[in-house]
């Protein structure tokens, strides 16, 4: 049985455990055993790693060096390259990633959003001219200088630990913040590992630092609510993104929050390859445990049993290809947890009680080993007020929802309290873009257009958060303007 290295907290330059030397077991969603240990930071700690961020923004020249901090982030990502199979195994044993998954989202888009950060960051505009304009009798100048924000809190899930955790930290750091990382209890490997690689990069100390528990909640109230982190950059569950919100008011913290979705994919009856649109559907990637997924699937009311049959066919023919650890041709694992199982099994169940129809899957799978496997799932007959079609599973379970016309699809697609990302297929790209652009939501695939990169903006409308990582606007995320005026005729410094 594989077996990681412990994760150790990472405060003000020193790679360490607990104050009081507490751990927790982290636990593989495959087996649903113990396969490591990770340090238990507490209240102080976090309060250290606060400090230490704090100071190293106010006391060294992190925030004004833009050469030296480019520099170092290009060499911490040489040794995130080097360290390329370690970080799939983590994806692997703490996130649950089949093999065939890994090179996608968890590792290989992870760093290549990286380089796509490191190559959209020199068109960043450090200062903008604003021009002249008469007042008081006299013309001033105006110029804005972009500044970093300060010190950041930067939350994040257990779902694609790595490409989130370096959406946050690259930006915040090329931004010329200073950095608190709070990872997900359950992936505390990946985050211990920012910390690790830090060291051995040899940042200033305090620039970074990696706090983790067992307690999910614990160190990341105390960065929403400490007067001395300047922003929270947070990507989890739209419950905890309102918390963290009502939480930061009192000290007016800036935040930047991702949430979940229940993206719409709508495949138009003209769509040139229907079965293929209709087919490749198939909520199973990392068992759907994916926020941009598109979990809703609008096919026309007129194609709706010709669907049907696709799907049949094609969960028919995915079978039991999945859950297999050894397996790399395989997509999907487990989920994440025995309470995400059970959630996951209480929809499905749910759906059933809603007068869902279940094409495929809708079992627990103790038979593919000790862990959380939940078949590959889709509900038929479903109407968009079920509560299967309005709340984020995030599991592998697709609902598919006829629609009468193109008004009526843009109708279903917007009736949601989310709007994150989405699809649209149409062999007349025209039609495909004017729905694409009536679609609330922050990202739409037009013909399965690749919506989603490192050097593009992502974030969500509506209760799918505010704000944008990656792409320039990811980075301008951490920054803040300000403007400075003289009258001209005065000599700028
Ligand atoms: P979660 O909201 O439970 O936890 C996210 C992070 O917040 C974790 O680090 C957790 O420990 C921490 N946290 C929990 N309670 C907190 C509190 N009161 N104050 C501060 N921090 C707290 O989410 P999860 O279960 O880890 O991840 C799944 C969710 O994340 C899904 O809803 C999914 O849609 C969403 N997600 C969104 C995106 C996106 O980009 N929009 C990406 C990945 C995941």
């Amino acid at each position: 049985m594989t077996t990681l290295p412990d994760a150790q907290l990472y405060i003000d330059g020193q790679l360490r455990g607990a104050s009081d030397g507490g751990t927790f077991d982290v636990i593989s969603p495959w087996t649903g055993a113990a396969i490591g240990k990770a340090a238990d930071a507490t209240a102080d700690d976090v309060n250290a790693a606060i400090a230490a961020a704090r100071r190293a923004f106010d006391q060294t020249d992190w925030a004004t060096n833009t050469e030296k901090r480019v520099a170092l982030v290009k060499k911490y990502r040489e040794l995130f390259e080097a360290a390329r199979p370690r970080l799939g195994e983590l994806a692997i044993n703490e996130a649950g990633a089949a093999q065939g998954a890994v090179s996608r989202a968890h590792v290989g888009m992870a760093l290549d959003g990286w380089d796509d950060y490191m190559a959209v960051f020199d068109k960043l505009e450090w200062e903008k001219d604003y021009g002249e304009k008469p007042a008081f009798g006299m013309v001033h100048k105006r110029i804005g200088v972009r500044e970093p924000v300060g010190v950041v809190g930067a939350i994040t899930p257990w779902n694609v630990p790595l490409y989130v955790n370096i959406g946050k930290i690259v930006a915040a750091l090329l931004a010329g913040c200073t950095v608190i990382l709070k990872p997900a209890p359950d992936t505390p490997g990946m985050g211990a590992i920012f910390g690790e690689l830090a060291k051995e990069a040899g940042f200033p100390d305090g620039v970074i630092n990696v706090v983790f528990g067992a307690d999910p909640a614990l160190a990341g109230e105390m960065l929403v609510t400490d007067p001395r982190v300047d922003l929270i950059s947070f990507t989890g569950s739209t419950g905890v993104g309102k918390r963290i919100m009502e939480q930061g008011a009192a000290t007016l913290k800036r935040v930047f929050l991702e949430l979940g979705g229940k993206s719409a994919k709508i495949v138009l009856d003209d769509a040139p390859n229907f079965a293929m649109e209709v087919g490749m559907a198939m909520l199973v990637f990392h068992a759907g445990q994916g926020c941009a997924v598109q979990s809703r699937l609008l096919v026309p009311r007129s194609r709706y049993e010709e669907a049907k049959a696709i799907l049949k066919g094609a969960y028919g023919n995915f079978g039991d290809n999945w859950g297999d650890i050894e397996n790399p041709a395989h997509i999907m694992g487990p989920v994440i947890s025995k309470r995400q199982m059970e959630r996951v099994k209480s929809y499905i169940d749910l759906g059933q009680q809603e007068g869902a129809t279940l094409l495929a899957g809708g079992n627990i799978r103790p038979d593919k080993g000790g862990g959380y496997f939940v078949e590959p799932t889709c509900f038929v007959d479903v109407t968009n007020d079920m509560r299967i079609a309005q709340e984020e599973i995030f599991g592998p379970v697709l609902v598919v929802i006829p629609y009468e016309d193109d008004e009526d699809a843009v109708r279903i697609a917007n009736q949601s309290s989310y709007g994150l990302s989405g699809g649209v297929s149409s062999g007349d790209l025209d039609r495909a873009i004017n729905i694409a652009k009536r679609v609330r939501t922050g990202s739409m695939s037009v013909n399965n257009g690749m919506c989603i990169a490192g050097d593009i903006p992502f974030g969500g409308y509506k209760a799918s958060g505010m704000g944008r990582e990656w792409g320039l606007e990811g980075i301008e995320e951490f920054t803040d303007v300000k403007i400075l005026a003289w009258p001209v005729g005065q000599a700028a410094a």
